[in-house]
């Protein structure tokens, strides 16, 4: 590619200047404080030494970094834990067995209450269980499952004993599934006999059944009932696990493992290709999911609900829901199912009911709230929330401000976390009590991180510039390697600046003025306009600016005068009216008024619905498909496939 040595690495065309400073008495009872950025520069292993002390450790580590067989890192080498140990019982041990783990909300309106106590319980027998199928350490175990609590169990269970877990979204098909076994060699899959999903009950057995017929390594599959749907039984190697889990001791003694023991194998959403099998560890994973839940989140164990709303298919559920959180001791809030099941109001109706402080979802959900309209949250007492997150993809400054001002009560942190299944845990976020927050920016690299912006010699870009963003020192819980595939993981991740020794994250960014860093999408998504390289991102968040539009996707498509021409996708709000010949119009002007006539689309098309993989982020490689009048390229990750028919034909009557 040529073009990529001429000219900036990116343009840089947005501008924001809203800023949000925190409240004092917000920064007066933070957790994190602004001095352990200066304690992390001055020794970052000394600081994650003191991160790792949060954990109970059973043997204590004698290195904090071997970095000797770069880019394959160890942390904490020599020291020993149980991952599961340090979730639940040290809880119990501590005193509270009586709190609240988990509050679970099904979809259907049936709920559990989990103490600690009980999840204790719960995980021993799980553990007893799959002891009892001969699972022994270093095995693989694929969850594929809705979100119940079963779910939660099956995945300490598996830290508990040693086992791998790869947990596959309950929403891929047969062939996903079987893929994703089949790399791991996996020998049981837990599952459920069916999962709800916008208010009816769907069979999930069957694409179990199907996965494994063609997978000779998995001997056991161990069935919850969730639906009571009808499935088909093969004697002899499926289970239920009222017959297997529940007649099991609820005393189990955890072992300790190696830090660098495999803690689980987790896919990347496919948004730019094949997914990827990521491999993470123990001891420094866990150190990092815990430090940054309890800085970016700012949580209180004894007083706060925290509510994260990812899906544990995605590495938000396992970072977020699982592991940082209950190594935390949370009580948290778990939701089953759909936002708009049974009304477009329950995410607020549960914020409500729990009382929850905590809220982190992604940008999808939010821009789709500020479709269905404000009045829906208005409807809800949300004065518990205290502070909000965001995740998966950038957040649009309008979207940022709705979401403060909506949900937020105009008052509370909004912290807008980037990080990768990759990075294992948050690493470029503001701390809340500390940054003063502008909307749209992930901001700063977290204390002992190190991100920088790059040009293509791997220079760093000064202020106002744009570029690749790189991590230019290794962090605890980073990816370990690609499954069985060494080669493809230093092709991938370290071969972009191979010279420099830096992590290459796939994603553009710049930094503002002040040196903030501002995510802007994939590199492969930049689009070239005459020799003017836009990011997505820019352009869809001026499209979001304007009042009618709750989302947008733009693409470059071949352009015979220009190179690539834009071609923007929006989704227009709940209360705007259609989008004639004079709104299209209206936002072509809108985005040259925002940030420059070079950045005016070429066509804007108003589509009901936008592409999106299972994990909520839009897939602009097939609207370049289908913008350049091209076959639509692999859409197994994508949500509903459906989407593109309606947008194909939508573009032929000519958008
Ligand atoms: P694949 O690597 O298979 O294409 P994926 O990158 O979509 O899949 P994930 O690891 O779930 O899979 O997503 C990480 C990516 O999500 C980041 O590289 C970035 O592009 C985007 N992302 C996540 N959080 C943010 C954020 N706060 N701001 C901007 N982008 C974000
Ligand atoms: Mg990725």
């Amino acid at each position: 590619m040529t073009e990529q040595s001429q000219g900036p690495a990116l343009d840089n065309l947005l501008t924001e200047s809203r800023t949000f400073p925190p409240s004092d008495e917000f920064a007066a009872a933070a957790n994190a404080g602004p001095d352990m950025y200066a304690a992390a520069d001055a020794d970052r292993e000394a600081f994650w030494a003191t991160q790792a002390e949060r954990l109970h450790w059973d043997t204590k580590w004698d290195q904090v970094l071997d970095w000797s067989d770069a880019p394959f890192a160890k942390w904490f080498v020599g020291g020993k834990l149980n991952v599961a140990y340090n979730c639940v019982d040290r809880h119990v041990e501590s005193g509270h067995g009586e709190q609240v783990a988990i509050h679970w909300e099904g979809e259907p309106g049936d709920t559990r209450t989990i103490t600690y106590n009980d999840l204790l319980a719960e995980v021993s027998k799980t553990a007893n269980a799959l002891t009892e199928l001969g699972l022994q350490a270093g095995d693989r175990v694929a969850i594929y499952m809705p979100m119940v609590p079963e779910a939660i169990f099956s995945m300490l269970a598996c830290a508990r004993l040693g086992l791998t877990h790869s947990v596959v979204f309950g929403g891929f098909s047969a062939e996903a599934l079987r893929s994703r076994i089949e790399d791991a060699s996996a020998k049981l899959v837990i599952t459920t006999d069916g999962q709800y999903r916008r208010g009816k009950p769907a069979a999930l057995k069957p694409a179990v059944d199907e996965a494994v017929a063609q997978t000779p390594t998995i001997e056991h599959v161990l069935v919850v009932k969730r639906t009571d749907t009808e499935v088909e039984w093969t004697e002899g190697r499926d289970i239920w696990w009222s017959d297997l889990v529940d007649r099991q001791s609820d005393k189990h003694t955890a072992e300790a493992f190696d830090s660098e023991h495999p803690l689980y194998i987790l896919y990347t959403s496919g948004t730019t290709g094949k997914p990827k099998g990521i491999l993470h560890t123990s001891g420094g994973y866990l150190t990092q999911a815990s430090y940054t839940h309890f800085n970016v989140f700012d949580l209180k164990p004894d007083s706060d609900v925290y509510w994260c709303t990812a899906d544990i298919g995605w590495v938000t559920g396992h970072s977020y829901i699982v592991y940082g959180p209950l190594s935390n001791r949370v009580t948290q809030v778990v939701y089953e199912g759909t936002p708009n099941t049974p009304h477009e109001g329950r995410h607020w109706e549960i914020v409500q009911k729990y009382g929850v402080s905590i809220y982190y979802t992604a940008p999808t959900l939010i821009r789709t709230f500020m479709k269905w309209g404000k009045d829906i949250p208005a409807k809800y007492d949300l004065s518990s929330l205290r502070v909000l997150g965001s995740v998966g993809e950038p957040i649009n400054p309008e979207a940022w401000i709705w979401y403060r001002e909506n949900i937020g009560a105009n008052q509370t942190p909004v912290v807008d976390t980037w990080w990768q299944t990759e990075t294992g845990a948050i690493m470029i976020s503001p701390l809340p009590g500390v940054t003063s927050a502008k909307p749209g920016s992930a901001q700063q690299a977290l204390p002992g991180v190190s991100a920088k912006v790059v040009d293509d010699q791997g220079k760093e870009v000064p202020h106002g510039g744009g570029g690749y963003l790189v991590l230019d020192k290794p962090w605890p819980s980073m990816l370990r390697g690609i499954w069985g595939d060494n080669d493809r993981y230093r092709e991938t991740y370290w071969s972009r600046f191979a010279d420099q020794g830096f992590y290459f994250a796939g994603d553009g960014a710049k930094y503002d003025a002040d040196g903030d860093i501002w995510l802007l999408g994939r590199v492969d998504d930049v689009m070239n306009v005459s020799g003017h390289r836009i990011s997505t991102t820019e352009v869809e968040s001026a499209l979001v600016s304007h009042p009618t539009v709750a989302e947008a996707a733009v693409v470059g498509a071949t352009d015979p005068t220009t190179g690539q021409g834009i071609v923007a996708f929006v989704i227009l709000r709940g209360d705007a009216v259609d989008g004639g010949a004079d709104a299209v119009k209206a936002l072509r002007d809108h985005v040259a008024k925002e940030i420059g006539p070079i950045a005016k689309p070429r066509q804007v098309m108003v589509v009901p619905e936008l592409p999106k993989t299972r994990s909520g982020k839009i897939m602009r490689r097939l609207l370049r498909d289908v913008a350049e009048n091209r076959s639509i390229g692999d859409v197994t990750t994508l949500a509903d496939s459906s989407v593109m028919d309606l947008i194909s034909q939508g573009l032929n009557k000519g958008g």
